[in-house]
């Protein structure tokens, strides 16, 4: 595939929206072939002026909840009533461990997969997480370059990937529902206090009450985390995505949060302190990637594996002595 065009050719197309381009680009970035990565970067690179344009939403929230209706019915709300273009990319936790995939399966949408102003891709299928998380930020910035004003980053909420998405997107989305038990909450308090919004999502037929009590509850509970470092205080609301209620209050607190966020300067702050974070994981994937594949370190490691495992020599000593050899 990557040797049929040039890195300049990926670009043009790119620019101009076409999406089996795009889908190529995003495939040769989550390729582990030298050859891909190298024309990978080169697209990227060509692309960079022109991304960093869209509204980067993250979407979380355990399986059933209803992500995917939620993504569908959002998604279409913006196509046709704010007049923007989608993309939704996911990151899976699951898929990354190769035990089949909770996300990232494009029937799950199928009315936004075949709408023109849409773009679904699902999880890259393979390598650890990080890796993952690595390439679905690429990905953002091509989907940006062709294009697309909203690129939503939808997780499944075990637990694992919400930090990754947290440090890529600009508006972090917690979807919850009425009368999840308490130990639930708990575990959830993490990914609670990095929410912009949550929204308690199913809320329609005879589950309106307990969704409207369960807001209240979130807002009081939220009232009790430290306040954000930009000063934003997390809304809680009530939607119904097979009723397509609350979208729109959503989107205009996605938009309030927008107008406030680049007013005060934290909007382009928070996009150069993710550079950042991206820059050194991306170092230590490459350190640890040179250390790993370089065959004396694979045979040193050998000998000082056995000497650690026999008891000679502590796992510190060891790995100070190979990091130094
Ligand atoms: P996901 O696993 O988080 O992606 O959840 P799905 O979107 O697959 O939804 C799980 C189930 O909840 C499906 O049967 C949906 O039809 C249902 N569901 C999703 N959103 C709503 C909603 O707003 N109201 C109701 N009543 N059911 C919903």
């Amino acid at each position: 595939m990557s040797q049929f065009y040039t890195s300049d050719e990926y670009v043009k197309k790119i620019l101009t929206g076409d999406r089996i381009m795009l889908s190529k680009a995003i495939t040769l970035v989550e390729s582990t072939k030298k050859d891909h990565q190298k024309l990978a970067a080169e697209i990227l690179n060509g692309c960079l002026g022109n991304s960093g344009n869209s509204i980067r939403i993250g979407i979380t929230g355990v399986p059933g909840v209803g992500k995917s209706t939620f993504i569908e019915a959002f998604g279409s709300y913006l196509i046709e009533n704010q007049k923007k273009k989608v993309a939704v990319l996911s990151i899976d936790p699951s898929s990354s461990r190769s035990k089949g995939s909770i996300l990232g399966d494009k029937t799950r949408m199928p009315k936004l997969a075949n709408n023109p102003k849409a773009y679904i891709r699902p999880s890259a299928s393979s390598g650890s997480l990080g890796g993952v998380a690595r390439k679905t930020r690429e990905s953002i910035l091509l989907c940006e370059a062709a294009g697309y004003d909203i690129v939503i980053i939808e997780t499944v909420g075990v637990g694992q990937s919400e930090t990754s998405v947290h440090s890529m997107v600009d508006f972090f989305l917690l979807l919850m529902l009425a009368g999840a038990g308490d130990e639930l909450q708990g575990m959830k308090k993490g990914i609670m206090e990095m929410a912009d919004a949550i929204a308690i999502n199913k809320a329609d037929g005879d589950n309106i009450k307990a969704a409207e009590n369960a807001a209240k509850e979130y807002k009081r509970a939220l009232h009790l985390f430290p306040p954000k470092e930009y000063n934003w205080t997390s809304e809680v609301l009530t939607c119904s995505s097979i009723e397509n209620k609350g979208l729109e209050n959503i989107w205009e607190i996605i938009t309030g949060f927008e107008m406030q966020m680049k007013k005060s300067g934290w909007w382009s702050k928070n996009r150069s302190e993710q550079n950042k974070f991206w820059l050194h994981d991306s170092i230590r994937q490459l350190l640890l990637d040179k250390f790993y594949r370089d065959p004396e370190k694979q045979k040193a490691l050998l000998t000082l594996e056995d000497e650690v495992m026999k008891g000679k020599l502590s796992p510190f000593e060891a790995a100070k002595k190979i990091s130094n050899s």
